[in-house]
């Protein structure tokens, strides 16, 4: 069986540079290191960070001392760097670039008195670190009945900024710029989506027309690695969504001749080798 790999697939800059970030600080051993949440939505690489003594926590309350890393998604608000600070924690702030400026341009849009929608999952950990950034009342959703619904409640001439969840799809964030555009006198919209998350969905769009399957490799929990599988599966091929080698079935690829691997931002380089490994023993 022929397996195409995507360029890009695997970590993306953010993911690189908060792990990075956790190892170096892990090497110091003079001091205990945390993430609050896991560092990344991987759990294979939360796993190797943990061997070297990089403890996942869920609130400072949990950390008397030592140094705590904010993850790359974000944490909920401002309070919780100051809070650390407060409680004589080193503070290493991981917080990808992409995600500080979904939070600064939400923040901006309500500053500016617009109602602001943001594409996206309203349960995942960077829509809520966004939306405590901006501390304002945002609508998170990717439901087209839900924003009418919502922009009903307000006058005429409504004023409606959008942002999207870094990992949003362009195709969805658009078309819901599209429908604010129906709806509202004036849309102010931030394109919000990172570099890394368009480029590893273009790709693995091209390279799903030209296979007869896809295996996407990357954490369940990632939304990132679930985006990219439902767009490959929108080719009408079949798609796999696993963590690790282990999980593949030689059962799946009977009578297919070509399948493409691709991996979330999330999905380190390892992984993805030990996936390709095992499928090119495919006979
Ligand atoms: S996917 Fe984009 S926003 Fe998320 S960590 Fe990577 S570069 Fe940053």
């Amino acid at each position: 069986m022929e397996v195409i790999i995507a360029e890009h697939a695997g970590f993306c800059f953010g993911v690189k540079r908060a792990v990075k970030m956790a190892f170096t600080a892990a090497e110091s051993k003079e001091k205990s290191v945390h993430t609050l949440g896991p560092l990344i939505h991987n759990p294979q690489v939360v796993g190797r960070l943990s061997e070297q003594g990089v403890e996942k926590v869920d609130s400072l309350t949990e950390i008397n001392d030592g140094i705590v890393i904010l993850r790359s998604h974000g944490v909920a608000s401002p309070q919780v760097a100051i809070d650390a600070k407060s409680k004589g924690l080193t503070v290493i702030d991981a917080t990808c670039p992409f995600v500080t400026n979904a939070q600064r341009y939400a923040k901006l849009l309500v500053d500016e008195g617009y109602l602001v929608i943001m594409v996206g999952d309203r349960h995942h950990p960077e829509t809520l670190s966004v939306l405590g950034h901006a501390g304002g009342d945002i609508l998170v959703t990717e439901d087209f009945d839900e924003i009418q619904t919502w922009l009903n409640r307000f006058a005429n001439k409504k004023r409606v900024g959008v942002i999207s969840q870094t990992t949003q799809t362009f195709q969805k964030f658009s078309d819901v710029v599209s429908l604010c555009l129906k709806l509202c006198e004036e849309v102010k919209v931030f394109n919000t989506i990172c570099y890394a998350t368009e480029e590893r969905q273009d790709e693995a769009e091209k390279i799903a027309r030209e296979v007869q399957s896809m295996v996407v490799v990357g954490g369940k929990n990632s939304a990132n690695t679930t985006h990219l599988a439902d767009i490959c599966r929108q080719e009408g091929i079949p798609v796999y969504h696993i963590e690790t080698a282990g999980e593949i079935k030689n059962s799946w690829f009977n009578g297919i001749q070509r399948t493409g691997v691709t991996a979330g931002a999330s999905t380190p380089d390892w992984i993805i080798k030990e996936v390709v490994e095992q499928l090119q023993k495919v006979q």
